[in-house]
């Protein structure tokens, strides 16, 4: 058993206990075994957050510093996390159950790049020329940014959800107030440990743990607060939109996903049912770009089916620190239960080809479902499910499989499999999701968006379009003739 490590949150360049000196543990989902004891804030402690956030914002240093000495302040921590990649990964595994192949690579490798992207990118602000729109006067376009921004985020990538949501508000100017997963807390304090170590100013980042419910509603409420960028379930997302309406606040949403993949005839099966199990394992399916719903092509349909099940039998679930582990636990308890839940309605719902059994007697190991389902509108089609129950349908024709991939209320991501360029050209247009893969499930460069549609939200993770949200576009208008009564003045003063 690993040391049980004490945590503390950090406020206003603080290390401390939650108010009310309340705790409660974080547990690794492998073992069930309590990892380590995490403050349980409440509303004081947010409030003290928010103070210390807008404080640093109104009077800080940090909102004037220039692009480049924030953008410094970020590569150093990109290269702090470099040169921490095992201990990081170590720590996500242990506290998500995440396999540690994936882990190093993906989930820690993939946020040191977004920092390093991020913190390079912000240093270029795109917008309009300043010109003589009027020929009068000279306009100037300036971004600002927006002000205390209150970060929230879920427990599928504790780590990268801070990379994709805290920093580009820091990078661009505003001061943040974390509150990562309650179940996920400990890589964003390793990470606020770095920050801090760097000597960001006080106030400027904040970080406290403790249940949404409380702490996370706080933050959406709170008058003092200007921006929401939240990452979660569609749920939740809808919840804070209507706690953050009552201030106007100004809101980024990425919420749930239940993506399609589409098996045209002509497609490579092989290569189909190869980026079929990982589209949808990475991560034991708990990922809002997952593939769930596989829409194959009548003619091809068996032979998908026939070989996705035999791959999706070879995956090795089991303990996630052994490099050869392909799938670890479910996250926790409730998310086992539910998903559990599901096989059961798949059994009601379909034809189950593969059914999923709990792998041990500790930890919430799930190996994968697969159902055949004829019903579109059938629960474990439509329901954002968030683990290793899978469904395939079959279809005839292009209009059909578009018309049936676009039926949820989702719009995050989806993938065509398909070797005729006009088909994949075709259906990149008329799919209405936020990425579209052709022939791939899971890529996001960090260059391009992640950028969702429909019930998954609004706003962008990734590209400078994230960093964009976080700012407010500011008009400047010079006057040029030195006049004082303007040539266009006439509307008051006639032809006095
Ligand atoms: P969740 O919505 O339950 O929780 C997300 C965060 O919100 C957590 O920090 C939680 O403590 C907090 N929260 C809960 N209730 C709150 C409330 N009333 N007010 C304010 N905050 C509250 O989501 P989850 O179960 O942690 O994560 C899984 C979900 O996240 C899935 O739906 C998944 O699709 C989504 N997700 C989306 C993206 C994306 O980029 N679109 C990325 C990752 C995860």
């Amino acid at each position: 058993m690993e040391k049980m490590q004490n945590e503390k949150m950090y406020i206003n360049g603080e290390w401390l206990n939650a108010a009310s000196g309340r705790t409660y543990d974080v547990t690794n989902p492998a073992t069930e075994e309590v990892i380590a004891k995490v403050p349980l804030g409440g509303v004081e402690d947010i409030e003290k957050a928010i103070d210390a956030a807008r404080e640093a914002f109104d009077n800080g240093p940090w909102p004037r510093m220039s692009p480049g000495e924030r953008a410094e302040v970020i590569l150093k921590l990109a290269r702090m996390v470099e040169e921490s990649k095992s201990e990081f990964s170590r720590l996500e595994t242990l506290n998500t159950g995440k396999p540690a192949k994936q882990v190093a690579d993906y989930d820690i490798g993939a946020t040191i790049d977004n920092l390093k992207f991020f913190a390079g990118a912000s240093r270029v602000e795109t917008g309009i020329s300043a010109n003589e729109y009027i020929a009068d006067g000279t306009s100037i376009l300036r971004r600002e940014p927006v002000g205390v921004v209150g970060v929230i985020v879920p427990w599928n990538y504790p780590l990268m959800m801070v990379g994709w949501r805290a920093i580009p508000p820091l990078l661009m100017g505003n001061t943040v107030v974390l509150k990562p997963a309650s179940i996920t807390p400990l890589t964003a304090i390793k990470l606020t440990r770095m920050i801090d170590s760097i000597g960001i100013p006080k106030g400027a980042f904040n970080l406290v743990t403790g249940p949404g419910g409380t702490v996370g509603e706080a933050l959406a409420r709170s008058q003092k607060v200007d921006m929401i960028a939240f990452t979660g379930s569609t749920d939740v997302g809808t919840r804070i939109s209507s706690q953050a309406s009552s201030t106007v606040k100004k809101l980024s949403l990425e919420l749930g996903g239940k993506a399609p993949f589409i098996v045209f005839d002509d497609a490579d099966i092989d290569a189909a049912t190869e980026g079929a199990v990982v589209g949808s394992l990475m991560n034991t399916g708990q990922d809002c770009g997952a593939a769930t719903r596989f829409y194959v092509q009548e003619k091809v349909y068996d032979k998908f089916v026939k070989l996705l099940k035999e791959k999706l039998t070879r995956v090795r679930v089991g303990d996630p620190t052994d490099m050869r582990t392909d799938m670890g636990p479910l996250v926790s308890r409730d998310q086992f239960n539910k998903v559990k839940s599901y096989i059961e309605v798949a059994q009601k719902e379909g034809q189950v080809l593969l059914s999923g059994e709990p792998r041990s007697k500790k930890g919430y190991f799930l190996s994968p479902t697969l159902a055949a389902v004829d019903d579109d509108n059938a629960r474990i089609v439509q329901e954002e499910i968030f683990g290793p129950v899978l469904s395939v349908l079959k279809f005839s024709t292009y209009d059909e499989a578009i018309r049936r991939a676009n039926n949820v209320i989702y719009g995050l991501a989806s993938s065509v499999w398909t070797k005729d360029v006009r088909t994949a050209m075709m259906a990149s247009r008329d799919l209405r999701f936020g990425t579209v893969w052709v022939n791939d499930h899971a890529p996001i460069p960090s260059e391009m968006p992640w950028s969702p549609i429909k019930r998954s939200g609004f706003g962008a993770s990734t590209s400078i379009f994230s960093l964009e949200e976080f700012t407010n576009p500011k008009h400047v208008y010079v006057d040029l003739t030195g006049k004082v009564r303007k040539s266009w003045y006439y509307q008051i003063y006639g032809d006095q």
